[in-house]
């Protein structure tokens, strides 16, 4: 399973931080990435904690022809186009796409670790997981998601958007087809 993670907190040219990540679905299937499942956006206080705006999150299992690191270049570029800019670490963002897991593939290289090094610690990627990949296990971890949400730092503040799942344009087009 090839899973992503979204994340944006700053107004771009696709309007508010919501609105971008609704956009994504066109975006990734614009560059070969479709997404089969979409969690709900979640809303998210900053990790760690400052005086940024609350993060929208979400997370999607995507089909892709692409190796990790064409899939990470692909993403890197669909962030640049939507006006990302890259100050320091954990700065406010129009968005971010993060390879969360790819198969049970362990990457361990200089500009690419997957599963993604944090996804164990945070609440904004194991909650929005937990409603499309149950099942998933980490394969470095060999924890479930739910052991990964017990074990998690407390006090992460998270809200889910009943009814927000990113619209998935493969199934619409296999549905059309
Ligand atoms: P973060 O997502 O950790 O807040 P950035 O989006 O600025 O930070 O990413 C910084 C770097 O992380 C990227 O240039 C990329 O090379 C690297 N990186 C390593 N592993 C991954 C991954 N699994 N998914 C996305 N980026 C990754
Ligand atoms: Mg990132």
């Amino acid at each position: 399973m090839i899973l992503i993670g979204l994340g944006a907190n700053l107004n771009g040219i696709y309007g508010a931080p919501e609105q971008c990540l609704k956009a994504c679905s066109d975006l990734l299937a614009g560059a070969g990435i479709y997404i089969v499942k979409s969690s709900n956006i979640w809303k998210s206080a900053p990790v760690p904690v400052s005086d940024q705006p609350w993060y929208c999150n979400a997370v999607c299992a995507v089909e892709t022809v692409l190796s990790p690191p064409q899939l990470l270049c692909a993403l890197a570029t669909i962030e640049n186009d939507t006006g990302r800019e890259r100050h320091e670490a954990n700065a406010a963002r129009v968005l971010d796409l993060d390879i969360l897991s790819y198969n049970d593939e362990i990457i361990n290289e200089a500009h690419l670790t997957v599963p993604h090094p944090a996804l164990h610690e945070r609440a904004f990627v194991l909650y929005p997981m937990q409603e499309i990949a149950p099942h998933w296990v980490h394969p470095r971890l060999d924890k479930s998601v739910d052991e990964m949400i017990v074990n998690m730092p407390k006090g992460q503040e998270i809200q889910c958007i009943e009814n927000s799942q990113l619209l998935s344009t493969y199934m619409d087009k296999q549905g059309a087809s």
